[in-house]
């Protein structure tokens, strides 16, 4: 074994952390001083921060993704009879909250160029809702591997049908579509703070955007089990969803430097694309939308042969997704858009995705398209 063949982490956490490190020091060490570790000064400083970022009027935080995509759900008084329309190739968590919040999800499929909800399937969708005897409320475009959705062409469709948008935006944080800012682009936008997400913590955590102050205010009360005049004061049903002070502390220190890591993604997918367009299909991003990359995924008929030869260059690789979410198991009762949602069973099968962070130097990717290029030859 040569130096050369050093394991390359998929995502390196290590070095933004040395980069950060003292802030980040510091930042712990106020917390652990004044010990508000539930709902403490960080937390509303964090949520007036990402608000400013994105744009958008409101940002309120909580546990999690998931959390995030739930609390707007609920907010809504989405359940029982209604359906909820989301892609079919997406993370779980975007059809699991649906049925968490006692209504259904309707899978629709995607588009294989960029890999988001297809509008036309979207419409389908929301007829098969209805032969199924649904009230369609929401749909839910996922801007999948740090892409935002067509969100114009989905809300065209959610206008006609009175339904709400709510995006999932765990891969997007930082990305914009027109000049705006994803979190601006729907009537509520869902993220992640996931530790490999690209704006991450160091724990769960998540936030959801949004314009509308009274949805806000219902999410707030969501948030803390429902709370009234204080968490005693029970005047709906809730959750347990606040974020940790310390999470709050770690992505203020984080958040500082996410516009220079957001450049750093882009010069590094550029390199990707430049080194494998010839070969693969590699991920294209539409006009007037940007990418922070959450993963680099390329398509590609002989992926097994690309992922073997890249484990045994010691280059990690993942599959996002192998199975689409319309035939898990416990998904698979529920209507969808078509008999069968071709484009993500496709894509399924030949998806893969390649080691992606802000620190991935040019020696250590020219290692990894050259391993992708032997592979194929
Ligand atoms: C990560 C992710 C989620 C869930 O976020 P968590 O913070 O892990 O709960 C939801 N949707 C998508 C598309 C994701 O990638």
């Amino acid at each position: 074994m040569t130096a050369d063949a050093s394991p390359i982490p998929f995502i390196d956490l290590k070095a933004q952390q040395a980069r950060i490190a003292d802030g980040l020091h510091r930042r712990i060490d106020r917390v652990l001083d004044h010990g508000a570790y539930i709902l403490g000064p960080e937390v509303a400083e964090l949520e007036a921060a990402l608000a400013g970022f994105t744009g958008a009027r409101h940002c309120l935080s909580c546990s999690s993704g998931t959390d995030a995509l739930l609390l707007p759900l609920m907010a809504w008084g989405v359940g029982p009879g209604d359906a909820v329309l989301v892609p079919s190739f997406t993370f779980v968590a975007t059809a699991e909250v649906a049925v968490l919040a006692g209504a259904a999800p309707v899978f629709v499929d995607v588009r294989a160029g960029d890999f988001t909800m297809d509008p036309a399937s979207l419409e389908a969708g929301v007829a098969a809702a209805v032969t199924a005897g649904l009230r369609p409320r929401v749909v839910i475009p996922v801007d999948l591997f740090g892409q935002p959705a067509d969100y114009p062409a989905v809300r065209a469709i959610a206008d006609r049908h009175g339904l709400k948008v709510l995006g999932d935006a765990a891969q997007s944080f930082g990305a914009t579509l027109d000049g705006r800012r994803v979190g601006t682009l729907a009537d509520a936008t869902a993220t992640s703070f996931f530790p490999a997400k690209p704006l991450g913590c160091y724990g769960d955590g998540g936030a959801v955007f949004s314009d509308d102050a009274a949805l806000i205010d219902v999410m707030h009360s969501i948030r803390v089990h429902g709370q009234g005049v204080d968490k005693y004061d029970n005047v709906r049903i809730g959750i347990n969803g606040r974020l940790d002070t310390l999470q709050a502390a770690v992505l203020l220190e984080k958040v500082a430097i996410f516009p220079e890591e957001i450049t750093a993604r882009q010069s590094i997918a550029d390199r990707y694309a430049a080194g494998l367009n010839d070969i693969v299909a590699v991920p294209t991003v539409r006009p007037g939308a940007t990418s922070v990359w959450a993963q680099y995924t390329i398509v590609s008929d002989h992926r097994d042969r690309i992922a073997a030869g890249l484990r045994a260059a010691a280059v990690p690789t993942a599959i996002y997704y192998a199975k689409p979410l319309h035939r898990q198991p416990p998904y698979r009762r529920f209507p969808r858009a078509a008999d069968t949602l071709a484009v993500s069973d496709h894509l399924s099968g030949r998806v893969l995705s390649l080691p992606m962070h802000p620190y991935l130097d040019s020696p250590a990717q020219d290692r990894i398209v050259g391993a992708v290029r032997a592979a194929l030859a």
